[in-house]
């Protein structure tokens, strides 16, 4: 029977869409996603397991590829490890870097709370940490909840101390009260984004006294663990970066399971997918580069963030290794022949909130990955505005390989907006469109997403670095 022509257009459901097979190739990279998300926590540790993955494949880091000086060959797989808090992947392509990459980039850094830098006090009885919010945090949600602490602590002869504690079931939590409702009369009264306060924000951490002070002996006595525990003393605390997200793992949602619910889809989900795509292209014809950036949630400054020129050092470096006499130009070239999927998480539809979005241009949970032309705020301000071409290009692309897609942007006009590193590598003369997962509860400490909306932005990274 021919198909009924028609000049409108329906953006397709994944689930309706899919045949058994797909359907459970969407449930068994959904496993795959929660074990990411539950090995990574903070930058730095989901930038080690995307290392140890790339390892697993045969990446090797491109300090080695340096001293060795060997001309790059085609199909070489290099990780760039910057600082332990972003990675970049590389796979050569046949065609010279000269000629431009594919890249996939996303950020794995996430809105938390991080310990100000000398947080240790006691208050009534209560040793408490200070914390200092990182990012676009609703500080409301961050009370009542089961907290747990990673990072690093380096002590005083300069050893680096990695901690982790909250997330097995045996282990403690840390934890933010919140008022009892029986005397929120006057909280209730304020407004919500003033209702808990930044300096609110502190951490309980023990209530035993110890028995060897006179003063402070709960604050000691908290000390005395954690130096037993990690051999570090307070003065140490300033030289540390201890970061704290929610406990517990990633866990279905929903009876049909088609949904996950986790602390940091924002944007693990994105990187998941790229990392997943980049370590399944083999010899593409360009250069598939996966960013996983730091620092996107603080505007990606830093010499670990997306507006630091390591990126940029790197590719310097590998045009070294393929050309006999480098020169300036050359990445020049490189870099405004370069096409960018800047992936990154967007808002769905969400129906509690419908007054927020305008459906017809809100990606729905389900239908797929979302290509958004710009983000910004007040008539689009700061935003890199995709060109038609280029979002041409990638539909087809998308297209050709079955991969289901919707348009969105990110709500109302004038209701808010936001922003992605987008703009950076489109400043230095690349292509570039944002393209990634929809999501429910966005900086929320559990954020939602469709597994099949992960399946299909990982298929359309594969398809956009595999050619
Ligand atoms: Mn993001
Ligand atoms: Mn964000």
């Amino acid at each position: 029977m021919e198909e009924k022509k028609t000049l409108l257009h329906d953006f397709k459901n994944v689930w309706e869409q899919a045949d058994d097979a797909q359907t459970q190739e969407i449930f068994a990279l959904g496993t795959e996603y929660k074990g990411f998300l539950d090995r990574g926590k903070t930058e730095r540790e989901c930038a080690r397991d995307i290392v140890r993955m790339a390892q697993e494949q045969g990446y090797v880091s491109i300090e080695s590829v340096i001293d060795a000086g060997e001309k790059l060959e085609a199909g070489k797989k290099i990780y760039a490890l910057n600082r332990d808090k972003s990675v970049i992947l590389f796979v050569v392509g046949k065609e010279p870097l000269e000629k431009g990459m594919h890249i996939v980039g996303g950020h794995i850094d996430s809105p938390r709370l991080d310990l100000k830098p000398f947080p240790l006090y006691e208050d009534s009885g209560i040793a408490m940490f200070k914390t200092h919010y990182y990012g676009g945090v609703r500080k409301y949600q961050w009370a009542s909840l089961p907290l747990s602490m990673h990072g690093v602590v380096m002590n005083k002869k300069g050893e680096k101390i990695n901690i982790s504690i909250g997330e097995d079931a045996d282990d403690p939590v840390l934890f933010i009260t919140d008022l009892l409702p029986h005397l929120a009369k006057d909280q209730n009264q304020k407004k919500l984004g003033e209702a808990i306060t930044g300096e609110g924000l502190n951490l309980l951490v023990g209530t035993i006294p110890a028995t060897d002070e006179d003063k402070n002996k709960v604050k000691a006595n908290v000390m005395r663990i954690l130096n037993e525990k990690y051999g570090i003393e307070e003065i140490d605390f300033t030289s540390a970066e201890l970061e704290i997200v929610p406990a517990g793992k990633a866990r279905d949602v929903g009876f049909d399971r088609s949904m996950i619910s986790a602390y940091g889809h924002d944007d693990r989900v994105c990187s998941f997918a790229g990392v997943k795509a980049i370590l399944e292209t083999e010899n593409p014809t360009y250069t598939a580069v996966g960013m996983f950036m730091d620092k996107e949630e603080v505007g990606s400054m830093g010499n670990t963030g997306s507006e630091s020129r390591y990126f940029e050092n790197m590719v310097a470096e590998l045009i070294a290794l393929q050309v006999e006499n480098y020169n300036d130009l050359l990445i020049r070239r490189s870099l405004s022949a370069t096409k960018v999927l800047s992936a990154d998480v967007c808002a769905a539809f969400d129906p509690n909130f419908p007054e927020v979005y305008d459906k017809r241009n809100t990606s729905m949970l389900g239908n797929g990955v979302q290509i958004t032309k710009y983000t910004g705020a007040r008539g689009k301000g700061g935003c890199n505005d995709a060109n038609a071409e280029f979002i041409s290009e990638v539909r087809n692309l998308f297209e050709a390989n079955d991969i289901v897609w919707q348009i969105g942007e990110l709500g109302k006009v004038d209701q808010g907006g936001g922003g992605t590193i987008a703009y950076i590598l489109a400043n230095a003369g690349a292509e570039v469109v944002d393209c990634g997962t929809p999501m429910l509860s966005m900086h929320a400490p559990y954020e939602i997403v469709s597994k099949a909306d992960v399946y299909m932005t990982y298929k359309a990274y594969k398809a956009f670095m595999d050619r």
